[in-house]
């Protein structure tokens, strides 16, 4: 017989009491054309660990905003996307997911606390804070997920990510067998073409924000590895690349088979 470790016997535990009701998760998962090429498996996969997202996360609304399951479950898979190979402790140290309604404009006392990140719209549709909250837009979350380039949620996550080793600036922790000089060369490189083309004026369809520094550069070159890989791929392979190794997923194979005209 074998002893099942506590984080097992505890995970298995929470997934027995708090499962996504069936309806609800085929629900999120129809709302999300980004999840369209995952495995059966992998759905699973996702399915669990948005569970134990749930029950690991306070979701809740501000400014008297109410939020429902569905936009909660929404929230949870897509920020499970970027974990689903890595796992949900990628998130620990820190517990609550703050929805508005919409646009937000943060307490100014609280910008220029070191560690706090933002989208620089004004008003904002997400921000990350260094051991702390993720903060959304409602109304931005539910235009993410459509595959086109712009996802607030895997944005505002992939900060998450970026700050688990100090202050967001593009530099995650990186995975054993990863070469910190090819990823520093990789993202070096393409930043400062992205920032050259940006002040160029020209036309990309990675969401021009990118050029405002190396953490929004690592966040939304994130979004596009997501919503738009075979665009991130074409422009910066060496991007996907290393992407590919530190999310251990490789998106652009699940859009393959459409492209080739498979179902
Ligand atoms: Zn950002």
């Amino acid at each position: 017989m074998r002893w099942l470790g506590f984080t097992d016997w505890r995970r298995r535990r929470i997934l027995r009491r708090h499962a996504l009701p069936d309806e609800a998760w085929r629900q999120a998962v129809a709302a999300l054309p980004l999840l369209r090429g995952l495995t059966a498996a992998e759905l699973g996969s996702l399915r669990e660990l948005a569970a134990l997202f749930l029950h690991a996360k306070d979701v809740v609304g501000a400014a008297g905003y109410r939020l429902d399951d569905g936009l909660r479950l929404k929230i949870a898979a897509q920020a499970c996307l970027p974990v689903l190979a890595l796992g949900l402790e990628y998130y620990d140290g820190w517990r609550s997911v703050i929805v508005y309604a919409g646009e937000f404009v943060p307490e100014h006392e609280f910008m220029d606390e070191a560690g706090v990140v933002h989208r620089m719209r004004t008003p904002m549709v997400g921000e990350a804070w260094h051991r702390g909250p993720v903060v959304l837009s409602a109304a931005d979350v539910e235009r993410s997920g459509e595959f086109d380039g712009v996802n607030v949620v895997i944005h505002e996550f992939a900060h998450k990510l970026d700050m688990r080793n100090g202050a967001a600036d593009g530099f995650p922790p990186l995975h054993r067998g990863m070469s910190v000089a090819a990823w520093t060369r990789a993202f070096r490189a393409a930043y400062e073409d992205f920032c050259a083309r940006a002040d160029a004026g020209g036309e990309t369809l990675i969401d021009p924000y990118a050029s405002e520094n190396p953490a929004e550069f690592f966040a939304v070159m994130s979004e596009a590895f997501f919503e738009i890989p075979q665009v991130l791929h074409a422009e910066y392979p060496n991007v996907y690349r290393q992407l590919e190794a530190f999310y251990r997923q490789d998106p652009l194979a699940r859009i393959r088979p459409a492209n080739d005209g498979g179902v």
